[in-house]
């Protein structure tokens, strides 16, 4: 591995928040990480995405500084913290960290847990701060239990407690609410949310839930096979995805073939662009199966319902095209469908994604 960095890295290197930099690592012989480059500005949460074994976690412990790096550099608060010759050890980073096996001091109360990363102040003021925030999210009540005491939801807040509880600049998360049941979860995600916006901490969240990363970040950043596939808003990995890897996490997909001619491609829902493609060249199309409206009788395409599911705020629905081809819709329950009824669809457009086969 050799330990020099391409130009260009000195102006984001003095920035705020979190800087990696062409970050390289392996296990042996196993190649984790290929060349990642992402910041975090102050304030800004970002999500880093991605299936299990991706590389997420080793390019978390990097920026912690619990993995020793290999290529490549990483900053913190516009301080150079890691090269492959010099590392500055985790607990001098000054970020507050939350990992999977987040572990609480067993002989210290919650309040004493949460207290504990605060430095500088008389112990009454750390008690009073610790308070406060254990009162913001709703553990109040445990503050004078020790750890085992609590159910796994609450030992998981109360580290997220302990880890905001310092004020760091840069928070480094590792799916931190993935012990905790729906309802709770949401509700710990927004009380999260909140505090780290007020604190202005740039925060790098890891997670494999689509959904989750949707509504918690300011961007998102999709990486697949150690490599970051886009990184951006929601909004633009969703709408315009860069390949269809990142088309398809966001949701299910209905995949067709094609072939390009003038920088179109003929589907069953007319006709779709794409753009840049050479006449003749194979492309894949592909449908978010939300793309789908339910039409008035002879105003759409013309289906036939094979199969209705029943998810609550929408109908799962399978429709099968008179050429035979089997769409999966998602529709707001409005009519009532049977199977074996016909069903005209249209497509939004903005749905829909080409890509060279
Ligand atoms: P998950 O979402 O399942 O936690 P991840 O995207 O966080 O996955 P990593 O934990 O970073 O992925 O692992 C990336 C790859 O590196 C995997 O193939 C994993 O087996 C391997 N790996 C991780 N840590 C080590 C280690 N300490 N020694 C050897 N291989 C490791």
């Amino acid at each position: 591995m050799n330990a020099t960095s391409g130009p260009g890295l000195i102006e984001p290197i003095a920035a705020a928040g979190l800087v990696l930099a062409d970050i390289h690592h392996a296990f042996g012989r196993n190649t984790v990480l290929k060349g990642v480059d992402l910041s975090v500005a102050p304030g800004e949460i970002v999500c880093l995405l991605g299936p299990s074994g991706c590389g997420k976690t080793t390019l978390l412990r990097l920026a912690a500084g619990l993995e020793t790096l290999q290529q490549g550099r990483i900053a913190l608060s516009g301080r150079l913290v890691s090269t492959p010759a010099e590392t500055l050890p985790p607990e001098d980073r000054r970020v507050g960290l939350m990992f999977q096996d987040f572990a609480l001091f067993p002989h210290l109360t919650v309040l004493d847990n949460v207290a504990f990363g605060l430095r500088g102040h008389s112990a009454e003021i750390k008690r009073q701060t610790a308070r406060a925030l254990l009162q913001r999210v709703g553990l109040a009540g445990v503050a004078n239990a020790y750890p085992h005491l609590l159910s796994g939801g609450e030992q998981q807040r109360v580290a997220l407690v302990r880890a905001l509880a310092p004020q760091p600049q840069v928070m480094l998360l590792d799916e931190p609410f993935s012990g905790l049941d729906a309802r709770l979860r949401d509700q710990v995600r927004d009380q999260t949310l909140a505090i780290l916006k007020e604190q202005g901490v740039a925060t790098l969240l890891v997670t494999h839930d689509a959904e989750e990363a949707l509504l918690m970040a300011d961007r998102i950043a999709l990486m697949e096979a150690g490599q970051l596939s886009q990184t951006g808003p929601a909004e633009e990995l969703y709408f315009r995805p860069l390949s269809p890897f990142v088309a398809g996490f966001f949701g299910e997909l209905n995949r067709l073939e094609g072939k390009a001619s003038n920088g179109s491609v003929e589907t069953p829902f007319g006709r779709l662009p794409c753009p840049g493609i050479a006449d003749g060249r194979g492309v894949q199309i592909l449908i978010r199966s939300e793309g789908f409206n339910a039409t008035e009788k002879d105003k759409g395409v013309p289906t036939r319902v094979e199969r209705v599911r029943f998810l609550g705020p929408i109908n799962l629905v399978e429709a099968r095209l008179s050429q035979g081809t089997t769409f999966r819709a998602r529709l707001r329950p409005g009519q009532a469908l049977n199977v074996g009824q016909p069903l005209w669809l249209t497509l939004d457009p903005r749905y829909s994604f080409v890509f060279p086969s």
